[in-house]
């Protein structure tokens, strides 16, 4: 695990994860097939500040978003904070609209969503019940890294992020760079 010593201001229990059918369903492989490389998510540190600043804003309720890249990288480069369309403490799903054009801006760009985030606000950054049915659903896609942020602690910030490997959700590395270059 890894906790995020915090400069933030802030911005999420829980519900299922909000992808609001947002398959990048293309099928263009980004990462490795499993067991070739460790599975890791390379971000970052500002883009995890404003995660966390994110679901600051947003506590008591969840917050959610995206980090979008260049298709085929796994390199998260633009930061893209949704709204939460149930504005609850327990849940989180996007906002139809607001993604349909996120999609389309995505698909223009030729990027793909790299991470998915939300926060829980009341329990640790591991996935619930519900996050883990969604992931396991035909729903998600394998490929994001899925992301989760704990504002309980009002001083520290935990950070996790998830896969699906053959099915199962696994816990990945987190490494945190001052740039990617
Ligand atoms: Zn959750």
């Amino acid at each position: 695990m890894l906790v995020v010593n915090e400069v933030a201001t802030g911005v999420v229990r829980d519900g299922g994860w909000a992808d609001a059918g947002g398959g990048c369903g293309d099928g263009r492989g980004r990462r490795a097939p499993p067991g070739s490389l460790p599975n890791m998510l390379t971000i970052e540190r500002a883009i995890v500040d404003k995660i966390i600043a994110h679901a600051r804003a947003d506590h008591p309720d969840e917050a959610c978003g995206i980090v979008a890249g260049p298709a085929g990288s796994d390199r998260p480069t633009r930061f893209i904070p949704m709204t939460n369309a149930e504005r609850s403490p327990t849940y989180h799903s996007f906002d139809s609209g607001e993604w349909f054009r996120v999609s389309r801006e995505m698909d223009d760009n030729d990027e793909e969503m790299i991470v998915h985030y939300h926060s829980h606000t009341s329990t640790e950054a591991y996935p619930s019940r519900t996050d883990i049915g969604y992931l396991r659903s035909s729903l998600a896609d394998p490929r994001v890294h899925r992301v989760i942020v704990s504002t309980r602690d009002p001083d520290e910030a935990e950070f996790r992020s998830y896969l699906l490997v053959d099915g199962e959700v696994v816990e990945e590395e987190v490494e945190i760079v001052e740039s990617y270059e």
